[in-house]
């Protein structure tokens, strides 16, 4: 559930906003509308999300907008997605990527810093020759209070 945007740190979303015109982005009311919800939200919101939370401030701005921001925004490398599990893709801003791990029991996300799988990333590149893409999809398990739950019951 969205609930109403937070307000975001106006620097963090101008160099959010930079990268995108080195980019060669044109910066619209959509876009910057877009940025302020993912730089609000960490990073776990799906687009539909997205375009619900953009249409709390702008009632104007369409889903379909939101949705060619995004792939906008994903073109020129200022936004990723990320697959947690079976439910549609999230976005980050891809500056403030990380790894997802994510419980199979009850569906909880927990972030890993980037460098947290570097080594294995590193081991696969040179014992396999495969470049792991890992943020792209969460790794599945159990979680600290779902192991807890099945020792006690
Ligand atoms: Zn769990
Ligand atoms: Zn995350
Ligand atoms: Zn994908």
């Amino acid at each position: 559930v969205v609930g109403t945007i937070p307000e975001v740190d106006s620097s963090r979303i101008e160099g959010i906003l930079d990268l995108l015109r080195e980019g060669g982005g044109r910066v619209t009311t959509a876009t910057r509308a877009v940025v302020q919800v993912l730089a609000a939200a960490d990073g776990h919101l799906t687009a539909a999300d997205i375009a619900q939370a953009v249409r709390q401030k702008h009632p104007d701005i369409h889903d379909s907008t939101v949705y060619r921001v995004l792939d906008r925004l994903a073109e020129l490398g200022v936004v990723t997605h990320a697959h947690l599990g079976a439910r549609p893709a999230v976005y980050h801003i891809t500056n403030e990527h990380h790894d997802h791990l994510v419980c199979e029991s009850c569906g909880t996300v927990v972030d890993v810093p980037p460098g947290v799988m570097q080594p294995v990333a590193r081991r696969v590149a040179r014992d396999y020759g495969f470049e792991l893409a890992l943020g792209h999809f969460a790794l599945g398990g159990r979680c600290v209070r779902c192991i807890a739950g099945a020792g006690a019951g």
